[in-house]
């Protein structure tokens, strides 16, 4: 990994195949498959060229953290894919590995007054962390007519000054989303508490997964609720051994701009 600097396109395809790998190894080390594992590239230190190359290696699920960044993208991605559709006229079906379309993944904190603009445009919210913001995607749901899938963002470590919600609330919030018509609950996310060594987010992790477990014993939103989010650059080793199957990925992939950008 080349923190310090962002990678150009053969830098990219190496650090991508590099966190391809490493994913397939750690699955294995639990008897696993790789390819149960989604990996989400969060695009917040990429450049629009960089996301493009992504997509044309054949990567399709893309993560943003802010809502302004993540409109943005939304629109430049899609008028390159709207322009590539137009060339490939050209190719016959079939015969690139280019996708479609793209799934946005809204990974970042969200504040009910951002929903509307939000909803529409991701395939998963990871980040509902509270009662009222599910009510009001709920709300937004009924109007629009449609279901939107969501992640239950959960504290494990307890650590304050983090969004999520605390783990003896998750399961009552749980339920209480299950209940509403136009949410589909999929499954939890979680952030291990900042650190440089990888097993620190062990326990974290684990914990994360034993709630999940539970939610599916209970049945707690029927066989749709099968996502567990968690793992990020420093840690998505020990998130796949811990069970994560979907992983959210910036530096590993896209490397590293100074901090003054
Ligand atoms: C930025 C971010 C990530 C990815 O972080 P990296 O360390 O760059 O892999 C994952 N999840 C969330 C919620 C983020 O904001």
């Amino acid at each position: 990994m080349a923190i310090g600097k962002l990678l150009g396109p053969v830098e990219l395809r190496t650090a991508y195949e590099d966190v391809k790998n490493r994913i397939e190894a750690a699955a294995a080390r639990r008897g696993r498959r790789g390819s149960d594992v989604v990996c989400v590239a969060v695009t917040k230190t990429a450049t629009p060229d960089q996301i493009r190359q992504l997509i044309e290696m054949g990567h399709q699920d893309l993560g943003e953290n802010r809502v302004q960044q993540l409109t943005q993208r939304v629109a430049v991605i899609d008028e390159f894919l709207a322009r590539r559709r137009q060339l490939a006229g050209a190719v016959p079906r079939g015969t690139s590995d280019v996708p479609d379309k793209v799934r946005w993944h809204m990974i970042g904190h969200l504040q009910r007054n951002k929903v509307r603009q939000v909803a529409p445009l991701v395939q998963l919210i990871h980040s509902v962390d509270s009662l009222r913001l599910a009510e009001e995607l709920d709300a937004l749901g009924g109007k629009m007519d449609r279901t939107f899938d969501i992640l239950l963002q959960i504290n494990c470590s307890g650590e304050a000054g983090k969004f999520g919600v605390a783990s003896p609330a998750t399961i009552p919030l749980a339920e209480q989303i299950d209940s509403m018509m136009n949410l589909r609950l999929r499954g939890l996310m979680t952030m291990a508490p900042f650190s440089e060594n990888p097993e620190d987010s062990r326990p974290t992790f684990a914990r994360a997964a034993e709630i999940f477990h539970e939610l599916r014993r209970d049945k707690i939103g029927g066989p749709h609720c099968n996502i567990l989010s968690m793992g990020m650059t420093g840690d998505f080793e020990v998130a796949v051994e811990e069970g994560a199957n979907l992983l959210r990925i910036g530096r590993a992939i896209f490397g590293d701009v100074p901090s003054d950008e």
